[in-house]
Formats: C-alpha cells, sequence, structure tokens
C-alpha cells in the first residue's frame, strides 16, 4: 500500500539506477531519453516498502490482483521501440504499477493510459500524482483503446495479446506507431511494431520474445 512516506529516495537508490541504466545501455539500449528515465524514476516507488531491495535488479515483480511489475529492460525495450519525442501523444494499455508511465511521462510523452483493474489503477495514480500530474489515467478496456482522444503517435501494449487488434491500429496518426507483445496466452509472445504507413497499409516488424500477462478484454483473451 502506498504512503507518503515511502516516497524517499536516497544516494544508495541513485546510485543503483545509475547503474540499472549501464546495464540496459549494455543490453542495447541505446536511446538518451529512455536512459535518462531509467535514472531519474526511483523504480522502489512501485514496490511495497518490504520488497524495495528488489526493485533494482532487471526482473519482474508480481504486484496485487495477479499481475506483474515488467523488468526493466522490458520497460526500456518497449519504450526504445516506440520512438517518441517530446511532443508525442501515447497511449499505455496496461498501467500496472505506473512505473512504464513514470518513464514515458518522464521522456516528455504526453500519456494517456489505460487499466482495466480498478484498485490497481488507483494505486498507480497515488504515485504518478506525484511524479507527474498531468499523465491521464482510465479505467476500462484498453484492448478497444481509448477512442475518444485517439489519434495517437504511439500505441505501448503491456500485456500479451492475441491478434493484433485493428481498434488499436486505427487510433494510429499516420506514420504511429503500436507496439503489442503477440502470442500464446501463458507462455512466450512476440514483440511486434506496427507501422500506419497510410489509411490502410501498415507494416510490421518482429522484435524477439517477450513473456507478459495476458491482455484481457474484448481484443485480448476471456476475463
Ligand atoms: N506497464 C505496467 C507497469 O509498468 O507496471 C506493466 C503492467 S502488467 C505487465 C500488464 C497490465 O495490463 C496489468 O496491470 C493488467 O491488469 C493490464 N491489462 C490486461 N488487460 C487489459 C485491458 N484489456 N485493458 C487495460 N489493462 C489491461
Amino acid at each position: 500500500m502506498f504512503t507518503k512516506e515511502n516516497l524517499i529516495d536516497t544516494l544508495v537508490h541513485q546510485g543503483k539506477r545509475k547503474k540499472l541504466a549501464e546495464e540496459m545501455a549494455k543490453l542495447g539500449i541505446h536511446n538518451p531519453n529512455v536512459l535518462d528515465a531509467i535514472r531519474k524514476i526511483p523504480r522502489h516507488w512501485f514496490f511495497p516498502k518490504d520488497f524495495e531491495q528488489f526493485a533494482y535488479r532487471d526482473a519482474a515483480f508480481p504486484i496485487d490482483y495477479g499481475q506483474t511489475i515488467s523488468t526493466p529492460y522490458t520497460v526500456a525495450f518497449q519504450s526504445q521501440l516506440i520512438d517518441i519525442n517530446k511532443d508525442s501523444k501515447v497511449l499505455e494499455v496496461g498501467t500496472g504499477s505506473g512505473y512504464q508511465a513514470a518513464i514515458l511521462s518522464e521522456m516528455g510523452a504526453e500519456l494517456y493510459s489505460i487499466e482495466y483493474i480498478k484498485p490497481l489503477l488507483e494505486e498507480a495514480a497515488k504515485i504518478l500524482a506525484e511524479i507527474n500530474p498531468k499523465v491521464k489515467l482510465f479505467h476500462g478496456d484498453g484492448s478497444l483503446g481509448l477512442p475518444k482522444h485517439a489519434p495517437f503517435d504511439a500505441i505501448i501494449v503491456t500485456a500479451g495479446a492475441p491478434i493484433i487488434p485493428d481498434s488499436l491500429k486505427l487510433q494510429l496518426k499516420i506514420g504511429g506507431r503500436l507496439v503489442i507483445p503477440v502470442g500464446s496466452e501463458k507462455e512466450n509472445q512476440q514483440m511486434i511494431r506496427i507501422t500506419r504507413k497510410s489509411n490502410t497499409e501498415f507494416s510490421h516488424e518482429k522484435f524477439g520474445d517477450f513473456k507478459f500477462v495476458p491482455l484481457k478484454g474484448n481484443q485480448g483473451w476471456e476475463i
């Protein structure tokens, strides 16, 4: 449970983040804005106080309701793939802990993030309010996107989908990117980037295997 006393950020935490960013760079993360955001955002704020010693390992960690905070490498890799700049309007599907949202907003994105588990969203909202109150949070089925706020420069899905939802592709601007893990419900998914070339044309690129909790909902797995 988040309380304001958790918001401590010591030189030790900062040193661990510097090391984590170096580790990410060695693994191939080269976008300086992503590495800067890893250095700046206190990942331990998104962990229960008793488990904060796990915050700066490159590992996923369970959060409530059977969900996870993705590995720092996965967060960095997806943040790099969506290829955003300070003016980008971005939708994140799967707010979870809020850590990825904090990273993207630190990179300058105008960020919309949607989560279908309300208590998770409420916890994330408390931490994000301290980091960047401009992040716009929504409760609902993100497999359908956020049509009222579309189009987006980029959409990042942080849960494993069975298919590439047309609903998300069609909420991209021309030139916009959708980064989404697609594959099995329980095993690995392949990271895919779709770029909207025109109203009707989309290109697809594949970026290897990852393992996410399932995307549920209308265009996801059954709830
Ligand atoms: N980005 C998150 C972070 O930084 O902690 C990682 C989140 S976790 C790997 C995936 C999240 O997607 C879970 O919180 C899950 O509840 C959420 N999710 C799954 N299906 C969803 C849907 N249809 N709409 C919105 N959120 C969904």
